[in-house]
């Protein structure tokens, strides 16, 4: 019988046929797909022709057509519906594919063809784009050591796996220490909580195997216990507890593997040739220096400081009124600040959830994507990896576009958290391919199902990512849809966000799902209004630890990683009852693996550009004009990789972005 992940997919879009995938196709399959692009590779390496653009760059981008449609398929189903014997070829393939990626980028003769090409690029005669793709593969094979021989060469591939065994021993200790801790209530504890805590509290303790309700440093039951408890001495044990994690001088201390890491980061940098870690980590972002992103963090460092600064004082006056006597502790921030919301903005999330159902906001989406670039979404009827998968064919002035996935609700065999991923990724290379986009979120099941206004943003902005993909436009499968630097990825997910908060949008969709009525105008008021809420100590928690990832990484390594955090929080001023968002010992996107390190600024950065990007629109007096939504296609959604991100952005906009729109929408630019 013949494999159907090898065999031509000749249904409806040439989608997979996943009613006739079974789990043993795939390890066949992988198997197939690498002995073909190895194949290839060596072919393409072992060419006694000189070296074209189209005998290397573009025979490397075809090389792996069947290991990229299997892995398409098989990623997307691992992540959105797992099994153990999914997670098991999970696991198994890991090692095999990172060395399979580095037989690539460590090919000799692989290299010396790109290289070849590279110098002598001007009599080529490329395309803009095929210049840029280029230039990109080579990037790729000089960060990955290819320049490098001998002992240099030896040195980085011991560094690097030195780093992954560090980056994986940092993740398994937080996550023992969170483990290990928790804390017993007694029932009187309970006082203040909402029904959710408690259950979840009660939940826990049955887990731990204790009688009585816990908390533990996880956060979706610690934030809310620091939020709703007036017990402050129970405040104060556990969130002292949630910032030791990893610096307890236990057999999880993270604080020496720390030391190391970044020790082993900067030898690296400087094996390649770059002046630091951070130097080398930003060269291919849109930030580029270490100084533009410091410069950004400052700008928005004295506004958010000043608001916290503030907001502490009216807080502390809160306390002191409690009878307590003392400055506010960080204990005490998330307890008077939730108060303080309550007799401010108060919003009952139970009266309205009716109005968001999940069909009205996925409408709601559409709707947008149709106003502001013409696309029209039409329910298909085909096979689906699992029933609560939903498809739609998207098309323009009736073109096919793409396939659109939606996998919206929780299960046990879903990863937590959303995304957007590609299970096909457009190019037109060899022939033209339309993409197959896929959205999932574990949003509660319901009949209907209700959205929370969180989940509604969810939606939003992993809709935002799969429009990246649908419209994308360019030759190469290299630099298509989201294959964009790392601080410019978020910005169509974030910048789709802002559609949600423009009041006609809920005004048309916003409907309740049994009586059809509209959302009451105070309702709406409340829920736009609440989005500054304590955004100064938000700002400020967040910015410290970007700062402090951007300090680690810069200059040498520092010997004690604490006492640097230290000096860098005392120079910028840190509030006393504000801390870092994750502290050194657990910062997982910074030591858990190479994600991240000095990358932290870039959700700030994507902010930075989508409320500057948005305010394109508003300028205009028109959130969806047309010609400000044809330029973002243009530049930005089509655009894919197929120029830096700095020019993609200047074209769209004419200048780049300042920071007074971030402020603006964090509600911080009358405290600067
Ligand atoms: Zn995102």
């Amino acid at each position: 019988m013949t494999n159907p992940l090898l065999a031509p997919w000749e249904g409806p879009f040439e989608l997979p046929p996943f009613d006739a995938i079974h789990d043993e196709d795939f390890a066949p399959a992988f198997e197939a797909g690498l002995t073909e692009a190895r194949a290839a590779i060596a072919a393409i390496a072992g060419n006694t022709e000189p070296p074209t653009f189209a005998n290397v760059i573009e025979a490397l981008e075809l090389a792996e057509g069947t290991l990229d449609r299997v892995a398409g398929v098989f990623y997307n189903l691992a992540g959105a519906d797992s099994t153990d014997a999914r997670e098991a070829l999970m696991r198994d393939l890991a090692p095999r594919m990172s060395a399979f990626s580095s037989e690539v980028t460590n090919n000799k003769a692989l290299f010396a063809k790109v290289e070849t090409l590279w110098q002598g690029r001007e009599a080529l005669g490329l395309s803009p784009e095929q210049a840029r793709v280029l230039e990109l593969y080579r990037q790729m094979f000089v960060r990955s050591g290819a320049l490098l021989d001998g002992a240099e060469a030896e040195r980085l591939t011991e560094v690097k796996s030195r780093l992954a065994v560090l980056g994986t021993r940092f993740s398994q200790n937080i996550l023992a220490e969170e483990r290990t801790w928790f804390m017993e209530l007694a029932e009187e504890d309970l006082e203040g909580l909402p029904d959710f805590a408690v259950a979840a509290a009660r939940a826990a303790g049955a887990e731990k195997g204790v009688a009585g309700p816990v908390i533990t440093t996880s956060r979706s039951l610690i934030v809310p216990f620091l939020q709703f408890s007036p017990r402050r001495a129970l405040r104060e044990k556990a969130y002292e507890a949630w910032v030791a994690r990893g610096a307890n001088g236990n057999d999880h201390d993270n604080r020496a593997i720390a030391a190391e890491i970044l020790k082993l980061r900067e030898e690296r940098a400087h094996l390649l040739g770059y002046a630091s870690f951070a130097d080398f980590k930003l060269e291919p972002e849109m930030a580029k220096t270490p100084a533009a992103v410091r410069d950004l963090l400052m700008r928005v460092w004295a506004p958010a400081r000043a608001r916290a600064e503030a907001d502490a004082k009216v807080l502390e006056a809160m306390l002191h009124a409690d009878g307590i006597a003392g400055p506010l502790e960080p204990w005490d921030w998330r307890y008077y600040s939730e108060k303080r919301r309550k007799a401010e903005h108060d919003l009952d999330e139970a009266a309205l959830k009716p109005y968001l159902s999940l069909e009205a906001m996925i409408a709601a989406c559409f709707d947008c994507a149709n106003r502001l670039f013409g696309l029209e979404f039409h329910a298909l009827d085909v096979p689906m990896y699992h029933p609560d998968a939903r498809a739609w064919e998207v098309t323009r002035e009736g073109q096919h576009v793409a396939v659109f996935i939606g996998d919206y609700f929780a299960r046990g065999s879903k990863r937590s958290g959303a995304w957007c991923s590609a299970m096909r990724s457009q190019k037109r290379l060899g022939q033209d391919v339309r993409p197959i986009v896929v959205n999932i979120c574990n949003f509660a099941k319901g009949d209907p199902a209700l959205l929370s206004y969180d989940d509604a943003r969810t939606l939003f902005h992993e809709f935002g990512h799969a429009l990246h993909q649908m419209l994308s436009d360019v030759t190469y499968g290299f630099i298509s849809g989201t294959s964009v630097a790392r601080d410019f990825v978020e910005l169509p997910s974030q910048l789709y966000e802002h559609w949600l908060e423009v009041p006609e949008v809920l005004e048309t969709h916003a409907k309740h799902w049994q009586t059809g009525a509209a959302m009451p105008a105070d309702m709406l008021k409340r829920l736009l209004d609440a989005g500054t809420y304590d955004q100064g100590f938000a700002t400020v928690e967040f910015v410290a630890s970007a700062m402090v990832d951007l300090a680690f990484h810069e200059g040498a390594a520092p010997a004690d990683p604490m006492q640097k955090q230290a000096e860098i929080l005392a120079e910028l001023g840190m509030p006393h009852a504000i801390r870092m968002r994750h502290a050194t010992p657990h910062f997982a996107h910074v030591f858990s693996g190479d994600g991240y390190s000095s990358g932290y600024y870039s959700y700030m950065w994507s902010e930075v550009m989508d409320a500057d990007a948005f305010a394109a629109f508003e300028e205009t007096g028109d959130a969806f004009d047309p010609e400000t939504a044809a330029k973002l296609e243009r530049f930005i959604l089509s655009a894919g990789g197929s120029r830096p991100a700095e020019e993609l952005y200047l074209e769209f906009r004419g200048r780049m972005p300042g920071v007074e729109a971030l402020l603006k929408g964090r509600g911080l630019l009358d405290a600067a």
